[in-house]
């Protein structure tokens, strides 16, 4: 006999388990105390990784504690499929490290998992402990609720993703691939992620982000070299001014980067409005920006949708020299490179060694391909459905995301990853922000929204 799992979602129960789970200080780096406002963070992932366990345990769902190395815990839990011949699997992925704070700039504890004013506070409260709250709440009411199941539900939120997840999602894709199949091998037909889903009110009107896409990451070295010698006679072959002279090579370049619009950034923009800057962002640029600055007034997602119109290139970091009276000898840089689903990574890195000439030497370090799913596929019907259910005057927004999440680990195993962590949020709330922000926090209303919405489509997808 199964009862309806809306009946038995818990808004309460979910918000209880997000606000326990900011209070564990899941740093990523761990055992930095400096990074966790002084609190202890080693072992903080696997203590979060439990937490999920002994939640999802108590009903009776099958739990697994992995470590890739001591301390950097995942939790892999699995709702098994009832029916004779299954569907592949849906996996409910999240991560459960975070990345560090600055206390002194936040005015709560960054670690207290306040409830304040109808908003829970606290470091991960979007990015993204707010997600593994909601994916617990939603194998909880489908446990709960006895329902049977056409394929294998696997939540899985995972240590390390903000540090490239070598612990986490692409560590457990390489050594233990079985994690995200069936028991036949199959590997899941599609999983849910974070990021998109939340909304943006752009001209009056709610838009509901699908996120079907992200940029491809080459993270990139730069290394000059120069003679040492003493200060006092300086000559010209200097590590720190050629790193300096590269660097600003790139940056000159990076501002004259030429437009490229993808045919789903291109309905994108068009779907808010905005048509006219795919139209003329290859052949008037000048004017695309100056209609991105009017009409678009958050400037974080004005920059955001730049950043969806070309390959970026962001020096981050820079070092040469150890002391003042000595030239030095060499210099490093660090290069933020992003590139576009049809970017040729080594393309762009040919074009990058022309731009800084004899000033440097580049050398990609981290190099992942851009990603894209089809917007067609019956999951992503599904969110548009329950999307539409939950509120009729929103519009479901395909798009792309310009930051990478564990969704490219998955996409090794051929697994699509969508960014769905449905949040309905007040125009005015800063959400983008928040992410790696100070005072990061989320709506109570938001998650109220979004908890029956993210079971909607899990239960259209899943139940039999
Ligand atoms: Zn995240």
């Amino acid at each position: 006999m199964s009862r309806d799992a809306s009946s038995l979602l818990d808004l309460d129960e979910c918000i209880e388990h997000l606000r326990a789970l900011i209070r564990i200080p899941s740093v990523n780096p761990p055992g930095v105390p400096e990074a966790a406002a002084g609190l202890d963070s080693a072992g903080a992932e696997r203590a979060a990784a439990q937490y999920c366990a002994d939640a999802l345990g108590a009903v009776g769902i099958g739990t697994e504690v992995v470590e890739i190395e001591p301390g950097r815990g995942s939790c892999i839990a699995r709702l098994p499929a009832s029916v004779s011949e299954p569907e592949a699997p849906l996996i409910l992925l999240s991560h459960l490290d975070v990345v560090p704070v600055d206390a002194e700039s936040w005015s709560r504890d960054p670690f207290g998992g306040e409830l304040i004013d109808g908003e829970v506070w606290g470091r991960g409260a979007v990015d993204m402990k707010d997600m593994v709250a909601m994916e617990l709440a939603v194998m909880l009411a489908l446990k709960r609720s006895g329902a049977p199941l056409r394929r294998d539900v696997i939540f899985a939120a995972v240590a390390d993703e903000e540090a490239g997840g070598e612990f986490g999602a692409r560590g457990l894709v390489e050594r233990r691939p079985d994690l995200f199949r069936d028991a036949h091998g199959r590997p899941a037909e599609a999983a849910l992620n974070e990021v998109g889903g939340y909304s943006m009110t752009l001209d009056g009107r709610r838009f509901y982000t699908l996120q079907v896409a992200e940029k491809g990451i080459v993270w990139t070295r730069l290394r000059s070299t120069g003679s040492p010698g003493h200060a006092s006679m300086p000559h010209t072959d200097n590590a720190a001014v050629r790193l300096a002279r590269a660097v600003a090579a790139l940056a000159e370049d990076q501002a004259g980067r030429r437009a490229v619009v993808t045919p789903l950034v291109a309905e994108m923009l068009e779907a808010i409005g905005l048509g006219e800057v795919a139209e003329l962002a290859t052949s008037d640029p000048d004017a695309a920006r100056s209609i991105l600055e009017e009409r678009v007034t958050d400037p974080v997602v004005r920059r955001s949708l730049d950043a969806m119109l070309r390959d970026t290139v962001t020096p981050t970091i820079l070092r040469s020299g150890k002391k003042v009276n000595v030239m030095p000898g060499a210099g490093e840089a660090e290069l933020d490179v992003r590139t576009l689903p049809g970017t040729d990574q080594e393309t762009l890195l040919a074009h990058l060694r022309d731009v800084v000439g004899d000033d440097a030497e580049v050398e990609p370090v981290v190099a992942l391909p851009a990603i894209e799913w089809p917007t067609d596929a019956p999951i992503v019907d599904h969110m548009r459905d329950a999307l539409e259910r939950a509120d009729p005057e929103g519009i479901p927004l395909p798009m792309m995301i310009t930051p990478g999440t564990d969704a490219k680990a998955l996409a090794q195993l051929g697994i699509p990853c969508y960014g769905f962590a449905p949040l309905r949020l007040e125009a005015d709330f800063p959400f983008l922000k928040l992410f790696h922000g100070h005072d990061e926090r989320v709506p109570v209303s938001a998650i109220a929204f979004g908890l029956p919405v993210l079971l909607d489509v899990v239960r259209s997808y899943v139940v039999d």
